[in-house]
């Protein structure tokens, strides 16, 4: 098992990740799915905030997170993403959403994962991206 905060080693080293919140696994699934269709607005949130060392791979994102974090040590009885969700419905706030299973072992605690991929436009994966750029460029000798 490998834990960081560094997204790329991630991506580069493991076959099967696991995105926490506030010590609560919120999306896990292959890298690939992971990384290219994310579906909860945490996970989305985290890959957007991610700098690549080239700005035409920026990842950008229609699903913004604000407001505040709630204490880990008073967490709230409904989804602990609440209060900083553009989702964010009554169902939320009254109790944490159960995994859903969206196919190939995929797995995200959202009541509103699919409203959610219809928002996010970023569905390519920047980092497999990245790593064929600089591939090529390395294969340059540059
Ligand atoms: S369950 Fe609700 S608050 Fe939690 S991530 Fe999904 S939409 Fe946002």
């Amino acid at each position: 098992m490998f834990i960081s905060h560094d997204l790329s080693t991630v991506r580069y080293l493991s076959h099967r990740v696991a995105v926490m919140y506030l010590g609560m696994i919120v999306e896990q699934g292959s890298a690939q799915d992971i990384f290219s269709r994310p579906r909860h607005p945490y996970s989305i949130g985290l890959l957007s905030s991610v700098l690549l060392p080239n700005p035409k791979l920026e990842r950008r994102s229609e699903v913004s997170l604000q407001g505040e974090i709630p204490s880990p040590i008073d967490l709230p009885k409904g989804c602990y993403l609440a209060s900083r969700c553009p989702f964010v419905e009554d169902a939320c706030n009254a109790r944490m959403p159960d995994a859903d299973d969206i196919g190939n072992g995929h797995l995200v605690h959202c009541f509103k994962h699919g409203n959610v991929i219809d928002e996010e436009k970023a569905t390519l994966d920047y980092f497999e991206r990245f790593q064929e750029e600089a591939e090529k460029l390395l294969s340059t000798g540059l």
